[in-house]
């Protein structure tokens, strides 16, 4: 039995609901009845429109700590058992086949693109590495477990418990793994390139698998003299090694610089030089130096951690952007990155424009993109488009 435990909520909760997102804050809970930590509970709303004493609005994660307080599995009078949650795991394959992803090294499950919220699932070949982010996600532990090992008979399953935000749900911060112990490096595959990246201290869950396809669309505008801002473990300039006559590839962190040059020398390139630098003062020096560039990639973290960094977060945003688009030649490109979830479109764009207004060069939108296809966005819940990627066409 997975589901147990009822909550009540006001009108404006079931609103939301109704408008397709699948979250309802804790100040639009009324009261609960045997909902404990992590349930699945039958969610209602109080006095519904209908006149009936109540209705239910749909099934949902219950969490008793975060301000995200129910996570919709489904709406209406669904059944949750372990039936539904095997069928959620298999309309996930199946998109992904259905677009063509890469089966062994993807994002299998993206959370509320997925319609499981607060779960994630990477494959890098035979390991996976799970994200459990919410009460609901951790009570369910077990069976996601089984599930995975029945469709993917993994050597190794990483769970990295270790995201900050599990902090919100009361939740610990810990590693565990299930099977055979985990090798110091893993190769992801991706195209011609070998990327070797560390699962148990790497970013994210090891690698940016949201970012490959925006790394194979830039090498078809990428050319000349590069520079690779931000590059973690070397994922875009590996790409553009073969377009590009020179690359520099600079991060601040020693040890993702270490990746990368790892990466450079597995792949056998000449062309990439590592830096380890800071890129808002790496751009200034370069400025100085009178330096300019045909291809300039910026993929920075994320600037804006929460809604009231936004304006802080622009600010840094707009600096690099700014400085980059001075630095490109009349006709270069600016292959430009947000994932800061916090930050829309709109307005990321609006900053891209006013840089370049700033800087006073002309830009032309080649590509407005977003994350690869494996993390799918649901048009209703904006937090699930996080990553955008525009490629320009600097002028002037
Ligand atoms: N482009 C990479 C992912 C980048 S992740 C890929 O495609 O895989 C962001 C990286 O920015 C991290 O490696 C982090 O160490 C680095 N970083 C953060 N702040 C920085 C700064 N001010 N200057 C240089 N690198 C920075």
């Amino acid at each position: 039995m997975l589901e147990s435990g009822q909550v009540w909520v006001r009108k404006r909760g079931a609103d939301r609901i109704r408008r397709g997102h699948l979250w309802i804050y804790q100040s639009d809970v009324l009261r609960t009845e045997n909902a404990t930590p992590g349930a699945i509970v039958t969610v209602h709303e109080e006095k519904p429109p209908s006149g009936a004493r109540d209705a239910i609005v749909g099934k949902a994660f219950y969490s008793s700590k975060s301000q995200i307080a129910l996570r919709f599995l489904a709406r209406g009078e669904v059944r949750i058992d372990e039936g539904f949650i095997r069928n959620r795991f298999s309309e996930a394959t199946a998109l992904r086949a259905k677009l063509g992803v890469d089966p062994l090294f993807s994002r299998r499950i993206y959370s509320e693109g997925d319609f499981l919220p607060g779960l994630i699932v990477d494959r890098y070949d035979d390991r996976l590495v799970v994200q459990s982010l919410s009460q609901g996600t951790d009570r369910l532990q077990p069976l996601v477990l089984s599930l995975l090992q029945d469709q993917y008979q993994p050597r190794s399953i990483l769970l990295r418990n270790d995201s900050k935000v599990r902090q919100l749900e009361g939740l610990q911060l810990k590693q565990d793994l299930v099977g055979d112990p985990l090798p110091q490096i893993i190769l992801v595959k991706e195209d011609d390139q070998e990327i070797a990246i560390n699962l148990t201290e790497g970013q994210k869950t090891g690698a940016f698998l949201d970012q490959r396809d925006n790394r194979r669309a830039a090498k078809r505008y990428a050319s000349g003299r590069a520079l690779d801002g931000f590059t973690y473990a070397g994922g875009f300039a590996l790409h553009l090694s073969s377009v590009c006559s020179e690359i520099e590839a600079v991060d601040l962190s020693a040890g993702a610089l270490k990746l990368a040059k790892s990466n450079v020398e597995r792949n056998g390139l000449k062309n990439i030089r590592c830096i380890e630098a800071n890129v808002f003062d790496y751009l200034r020096e370069k400025h100085g130096e009178g330096v300019r560039y045909d291809t300039i990639v910026l993929d920075p973290p994320a600037f804006a951690k929460s809604r009231d960094q936004v304006p802080s977060a622009l600010r840094g945003y707009k600096e690099i952007n700014n400085r980059a688009m001075r630095l490109l030649k009349d006709g270069g490109i600016l292959i430009t990155c947000s994932c800061s979830h916090h930050l829309s479109e709109s307005l990321f764009a609006e900053m891209l424009a006013e840089a370049g207004n700033e800087a006073g060069r002309w830009i032309r939108v080649l590509e407005r993109r977003i994350q690869s296809p494996d993390h799918p966005v649901l048009m209703t819940v904006p937090e699930t488009l996080y990553l955008k990627c525009f490629i320009l066409e600097i002028r002037g």
